[in-house]
């Protein structure tokens, strides 16, 4: 049986990765920050490794016999990267180091690592092909950029076989209520206000969760060293459209909206080119449409899992 490791599989995307992995031995390595929660893996088999992906001593123990690594483990909200970095570069570039030294010392045959889009900074028109160079403009996404190219390094200066991936925004079930989807559900099914930034005109391209997760699994299996793979949603859209998308879906009107002022540097719009992807096979499943529609009606079911946030 495969053996593989999740870190930040307690987190919201790393555990809809651990819960599509069937049949395989899994360990999961967190952190248990605000955003980790074990709640998360209720029900999923795994093993559980309380811990830190800048802990080498703690990686020495855990990482040696796993087949494949996956690294979620991620702080990954830009607003708290805008009020302070630090923590940010320490577990975004350094615990990123940090692992993939230790999945080079363990010799894991494979390695990804979860990345964004982010790491581009903005396109007004157009898409980004992976040979874009990285031009972040936020501490959040220069961090994952950051991250990026030292796996890159590892893989040219020392072999070890990781593949990079490069996703958009992505929404879904258990996703912590401080980005926006499940932010404005959350409030809009409590009848609260919800903040909009700006204009509402930042454009970004929505992937459902469970749709990331097999483009990462695809990369798992047939992505080259030192390669990175972007992996696109369906669904563009401006915050205002997404805004009056979700009003509409928990039933509320634009009395609830709030314009606040705008998010500094706030990216203008994303947009990736998923053509190697798909030459490997990979087509995202769920439309924007029945994938909203089934993500807040999973929150209007699971109030015990967000009521304390
Ligand atoms: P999340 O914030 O929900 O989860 C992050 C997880 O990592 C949490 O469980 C947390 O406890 C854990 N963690 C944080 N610091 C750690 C550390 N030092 N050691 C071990 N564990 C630690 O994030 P997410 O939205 O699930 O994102 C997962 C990954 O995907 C991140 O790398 C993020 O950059 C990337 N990504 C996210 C999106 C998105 O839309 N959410 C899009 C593209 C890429």
């Amino acid at each position: 049986m495969k053996k593989i490791l999740v870190t930040g599989g307690a987190g919201f995307i790393g555990s809809h990765f651990v819960r599509s992995l069937a049949g395989a031995d899994v360990t999961v390595l967190d952190k248990l920050t605000y955003a980790g929660n074990r709640a998360n893996l209720d029900g999923v088999p795994h093993t559980f490794a309380h811990g830190d992906i800048c802990d080498a001593g703690l990686l020495a123990e855990v990482v040696p016999g796993h087949d494949l690594v996956v690294n979620f483990a991620a702080e990954s909200h830009v607003d708290r990267s805008i009020d302070g970095a630090a923590e940010f570069v320490r577990t975004n570039v350094l615990g990123t180091q940090t692992l993939l030294q230790a999945c080079l010392d363990a010799g894991v045959p494979k390695v990804v690592q979860v990345s964004t889009d982010e790491v581009y900074g903005s396109i007004d028109t157009g898409s980004w092909d992976e040979s874009a160079p990285p031009a972040p403009r936020s501490p959040y996404a220069a961090s994952k950029a950051g991250g990026d190219l030292i796996a890159r390094s590892y893989a040219i200066t020392y072999g070890l076989d990781v593949s990079i991936t490069r996703c958009g925004n992505n929404y879904g079930p258990r996703q912590y209520p401080e980005k926006i989807i499940p932010l404005f559900v959350t409030n809009l099914l409590r009848g609260r206000k919800v903040p909009l930034y700006g204009d509402g005109g930042n454009v970004r391209d929505w992937i459902h969760v469970e749709d990331h997760c097999a483009g990462i699994r695809l990369v798992a299996e047939a992505g080259e060293p030192g390669e990175v793979y972007h992996i696109a949603g369906n669904a563009e859209l401006t915050n205002l459209e997404l805004t009056g998308l979700l009003l509409e879906a928990c039933g509320r009107d634009w009395s609830l909206v709030e314009r606040v002022e705008d998010r500094k540097g706030h990216d203008r719009r994303y947009s990736l080119d998923d053509t190697r992807l798909r030459g490997l096979g990979y087509r995202p499943r769920i439309s924007f449409d029945q994938g909203l529609k089934e993500t807040v009606g999973w929150y209007a079911t699971h109030r015990d899992w967000w009521a304390s946030s």
